[in-house]
């Protein structure tokens, strides 16, 4: 397979943004003196924030031409911005970054010598994290639990900050799923994959939009869509639970057999049906976030409505083809 790697790429950096107008003034400035050795374009993706983030993005795509912006019609989630942002991305490299300069700009520098190494996925560890230590208790059990019951290697607390070559995001463009998990997504692709370890900073200003409920939801999404392990889960638990009772009927059994008193029965009765009846509501439950998911996916709607475009978007929309002006 040719390379077509070339000796001056073009990399796009997308940035999903939601309610960042306290951090995109540090951002643009940021962004505006930073030097990686080779064109670069920025994409910014306004997730339907309802502050003052939309003008800022629209204020800076007028203002520097390396700057664009599309906007959604509402808050369709941070795993869609980027799904979005990958799709409108121009260039030889597409690099993912959160607004918050959680993700440090300058460290693509080195992300980009390894992609020049011949590797068409870099993506960032974290070496720390500045969040609580329950949440880093959540973080890491998540990242060991998915690794484990996954079908593909999703490396380990590895975000979606991350450089692609052209052909993996091309590859990711056309993968169709609605749960979009997009780290995971990144690691079926395969191609050479490669970790660079950072510290990762604070968010830098502002307040985080992923709270428990979306964290959970995004756990989710990351479990339910990479592995069918949970299924598997439950079925093991009915058939634990159905050798429970199976136990207890032989127990009672002999108890009546050697002339026994059974006893009073109401205790065991209770608790067989509590135990019973949890496990059974907890097999529901996982087929029922299966199942919502086939749901969406049948339903077919597109994965995000965009309200409008600006800045270089508008350049380069000629020359994109047909199917890649409809949002998917
Ligand atoms: N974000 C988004 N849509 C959302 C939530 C978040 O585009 O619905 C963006 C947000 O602006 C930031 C990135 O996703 O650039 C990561 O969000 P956040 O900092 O809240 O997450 P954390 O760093 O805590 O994982
Ligand atoms: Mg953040």
């Amino acid at each position: 397979m040719t390379d077509h790697r070339s000796d001056n790429p073009e990399i796009c950096l997308i940035f999903p943004c939601y309610n960042e107008e306290e951090v995109l003034p540090d951002l643009l400035r940021t962004l505006e003196t930073l030097d990686l050795g080779i064109p670069t374009r920025f994409l910014f993706i306004d997730d339907g924030s309802h502050d003052h983030t939309p003008n800022l993005l629209k204020e800076a795509c007028a203002a520097d031409k390396r700057m664009a912006c599309l906007s959604f019609s509402r808050n369709f989630g941070h795993q869609v911005a980027v799904s979005a942002g990958l799709k409108h991305a121009c260039g030889d490299i597409v690099a993912v970054l959160d607004a918050d300069l959680q993700d440090p700009p300058e460290l693509l520098q080195s992300f980009i010598a390894k992609w020049r190494n011949g590797y068409d996925v870099v993506y960032g560890v974290r070496t720390n994290r500045k969040e609580s230590w329950f949440l880093r208790i959540c973080y890491s059990s998540f990242y060991r639990l998915l690794d484990r019951i996954s079908n593909i290697k999703i490396p380990r607390d590895a975000g979606d900050f991350a450089l692609m070559d052209r052909k993996v995001v091309d590859v990711i463009n056309t993968l169709p799923e609605h749960n979009r998990f997009v780290r995971g997504l990144r690691g079926w692709v395969g191609f050479k994959q490669v970790g660079v370890k950072y510290a990762r900073p604070a968010r830098y200003a502002g307040k985080p939009s992923y709270n428990m409920r979306r964290l959970t939801a995004l756990a989710l999404d990351g479990l339910l869509s990479f592995s069918a392990a949970p299924l598997r889960v439950s079925a093991w638990l009915g058939a634990g639970a159905a050798f429970l009772g199976f136990c207890y009927l032989v127990y009672a059994l002999s108890l009546f057999v050697s002339g026994k008193d059974l006893p009073e029965g109401w205790t065991s009765t209770i608790v067989l049906i509590l135990f019973l009846g949890g496990v059974q509501l907890m097999v529901l439950g996982i087929l029922g976030e299966y199942l919502g998911r086939i749901f969406d996916e049948v339903k077919g709607r597109p994965h995000y409505v965009l309200r409008d475009q600006t800045g270089w978007l508008t350049e380069v929309d000629e020359e994109l083809s047909p199917s890649d002006k409809t949002a998917t």
